[in-house]
């Protein structure tokens, strides 16, 4: 396991293709254009081209000569995600099935919130981090995702919102993938979708979760970027961690919290910890109470999330009474909780259901 998450390169088959023009952050555009006899200035000319006026081909960029707009066609490729399935849910939420240029199916998801609409978006074809609850994880990775292939989930949500005149107000980086395991294009998709002369999604306003890839906690720490990160820590002890989460066999508890530590020491931000609720798992008092001491004088928050049902998996819901017996339990030693609201019940919206249905379907 190791050795496998310390390799991040993608797949050969990926490397053929021209790269995304989504890809470049906004310095590396105007390194381009210098290096290709163009005004850097053009760098933002562009940026205003795909991310605030979103046009979708590189002729409607009508303030660049002719001769521009084919040196960018002919070296990138203006990233279009071809939507095979858009379901809307009773509470507003949009699921999005994206087709990618090899044929590969995304999962991008579009929440409803009073404060605004939040993107939840994939970072990998698949995921081989193996969780034992998670449906991402099931067919193993095919492939990462380039980073313009995740900001192109964001323009393709927002260009389905102009219509209605809308904004995407904050992006989830809690899709499909470990965002840690593809780590450089996790990062640049950050700066690109923060820069304020594109979508200008403030760091406040975007999150990242890992399942807890160490050294890269560590390295994004020291990137010192005022987003929230979140951390899928689902279990109070390593021994049931490691039953639930193989990545905490190569990583262990101890470890991930020294990073922990170490990110909230740095950065001065608090994190947020997810834990999933699995029925007669972890979801006891007991382990509550274990957790309260594994937290204690941390600066942080618990994200409480019932289980997801997955046909393949077998876990069970916790009932009410004790998803709030488990939340008491946190209270009372002072620690930050909540229960996460649902989105989109009615429609596969927890990551990888939607692509997992598809992939089955594939394969009969
Ligand atoms: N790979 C990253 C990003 C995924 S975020 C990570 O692990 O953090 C999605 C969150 O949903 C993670 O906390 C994940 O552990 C959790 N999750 C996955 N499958 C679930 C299920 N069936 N029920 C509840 N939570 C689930």
């Amino acid at each position: 396991m190791l050795e496998q998450l310390n390799t991040t390169e993608t797949k050969s088959e990926n490397d053929s293709k021209k790269t995304s023009i989504y890809s470049l952050q906004l310095q590396q555009l105007k390194d381009w254009l210098s290096e290709n006899g163009e005004k850097p200035f053009r760098a933002e000319q562009i940026y205003d081209w795909l991310y605030k006026k979103r046009i979708s081909t590189f002729e409607e960029m009508s303030n660049l000569s002719k001769s521009l707009r084919d040196k960018l066609s002919n070296h990138f490729e203006l990233t279009t995600l071809k939507t095979v399935i858009k379901q809307t849910s009773s509470d507003g939420t949009i699921k999005f099935l994206f087709e990618l240029f090899d044929g590969y199916s995304i999962e991008t998801v579009l929440m409803r919130h009073d404060y605004g609409n939040s993107v939840c978006v994939t970072t990998q074809v698949g995921c081989r981090i193996g969780c034992t609850f998670c449906a991402s994880t099931l067919g193993g990775l095919k492939r990462h995702l380039e980073a313009g292939e995740i900001v192109a989930q964001v323009v393709t949500v927002q260009q389905a919102l102009d219509e209605t005149d809308e904004r995407v107000s904050s992006v989830v980086i809690m899709g499909i993938g470990e965002p840690f395991d593809n780590y450089d294009n996790m990062l640049s998709f950050l700066k690109i979708i923060n820069y304020d002369t594109g979508l200008n999604i403030g760091a406040r306003h975007i999150t990242v979760s890992t399942s807890g890839i160490v050294p890269k906690i560590y390295q994004f720490a020291d990137e010192n970027m005022q987003i929230n990160f979140a951390i899928s820590l689902h279990a109070p002890n390593t021994e049931l961690r490691s039953r639930l989460m193989p990545i905490n066999k190569a990583y262990k508890l101890d470890d991930l919290m020294k990073a922990v530590r170490y990110y909230i020491d740095k950065t001065g931000r608090r994190i947020s910890f997810e834990y999933g609720l699995f029925g007669g798992v972890n979801d006891s008092v007991e382990h509550a109470e274990e957790l309260a001491v594994l937290l204690k004088g941390l600066k942080c928050h618990v994200n409480l999330i019932p289980v997801n049902y997955v046909p393949e998996r077998d876990y069970v819901r916790t009932p009410k009474d004790k998803i709030f017996a488990f939340e008491k339990a946190l209270k009372k030693h002072g620690i930050n909780v909540t229960i996460r609201r649902e989105h989109g019940h009615d429609i596969d919206a927890a990551c990888g259901q939607l692509r997992a249905k598809e992939r089955k379907e594939e394969t009969r």
